[in-house]
């Protein structure tokens, strides 16, 4: 059994009508395909939740900062419906770009703040090209449940924000970030890297999470990211575009852990940039402080 596939909002508007009558709960898991067990596993979290389950394929172009980025991003489509079919999800939409952004097209949904810093100060117009995607995913197939990963932690918060914001009735579930046995979070852009790269990537994970035990522990921020991306690029990365404490909830910069933090990064390796982050938990009763 292969997952049916839609490819305009009127055929996913008739089978969401359709379940609708029937009284079905209705949860979407939005991709940009290339699909791996960290989509999957939010397909197979949403189908728990729900009883209807939309998976999205749209590698969209207002989120891309590069031509060459979009060019290249992974297009694997009967291999995703392929995957998807076991794990049971319902539908399959996949909208063509000339549907979702006809000539005119002139709005834009931007969340302030959140769209802003780390990965926003490197890849201007970003999260605005999410966040207008996004919520046109939400109107389209009106469900009651959005599934996203914590590995893109920045847009998790930012979608959850648009959503208050915005007032869309839809609950949005975070889902953790799944990682290969070495601890490389999967990402779609992992297949871009070579043998000796592939070796190194999973240093990001490894130095994110001990720096953040050790700054749960209350060690002293500042000396401890600049720690964290010494090791980084000693490791093989090329850059560490940023590494920063940020409040969880509101993405706030923060220089001693006295409420829940991420500590999130973005690095190069050779021509790949991969992001990751890890939760900061407060084990101590002394927050760690800056030093200087
Ligand atoms: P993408 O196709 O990269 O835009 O990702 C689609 C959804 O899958 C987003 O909610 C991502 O956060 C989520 N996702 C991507 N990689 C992972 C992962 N390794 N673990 C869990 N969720 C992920």
């Amino acid at each position: 059994m292969s997952v049916p596939i839609v490819r305009t909002v009127a055929e996913l508007r008739t089978v969401v009508a359709g379940w609708r009558r029937s009284g079905a709960s209705i949860a979407v898991v939005p991709t940009m395909g290339a699909l791996h067990k960290g989509h999957l596993s939010l397909a197979r979290t949403a189908l728990q939740k729900a009883d209807r389950v939309i998976v999205t394929l749209f590698v969209n172009p207002k989120q891309f900062n590069s031509a060459a980025d979009l060019a290249a991003y992974p297009r694997t489509e009967s291999e995703d419906a392929a995957k998807l079919a076991p794990v049971g999800a319902h539908l399959l939409y996949v909208p063509d770009a000339a549907d979702m952004y006809p000539a005119g097209f002139a709005t834009t949904v931007s969340v302030s703040g959140f769209s802003e810093g780390l990965c926003g100060a490197f890849r201007p117009g970003h999260f605005d090209g999410v966040a207008t995607v996004v919520a046109k995913l939400f109107l389209q197939t009106g469900a009651d449940f959005a599934f996203f990963g914590e590995k893109d932690f920045q847009q998790l918060q930012l979608v959850r924000r648009m959503v208050q914001d915005l007032d869309i009735p839809i609950t949005v579930v975070p889902c953790p970030a799944v990682r290969e046995a070495d601890g490389l979070a999967l990402s779609s852009r992992n297949v871009r890297l070579s043998p000796a790269e592939r070796s190194v990537a999973p240093k990001l994970a490894s130095v994110l999470l001990e720096t953040a035990e050790q700054l749960a522990r209350g060690s002293p921020v500042l000396p401890m990211l600049a720690k964290a991306r010494a090791a980084i690029l000693s490791a093989g990365y090329r850059e560490v575009e940023y590494l920063e404490l940020r409040g969880e909830a509101d993405l706030q910069p923060i220089a001693s852990i006295d409420r829940p933090a991420r500590l999130l990064a973005a690095a190069w390796l050779g021509e790949t940039r991969l992001i990751d982050n890890v939760k900061v938990s407060l084990t101590f009763p002394v927050a760690a402080k800056v030093h200087g």
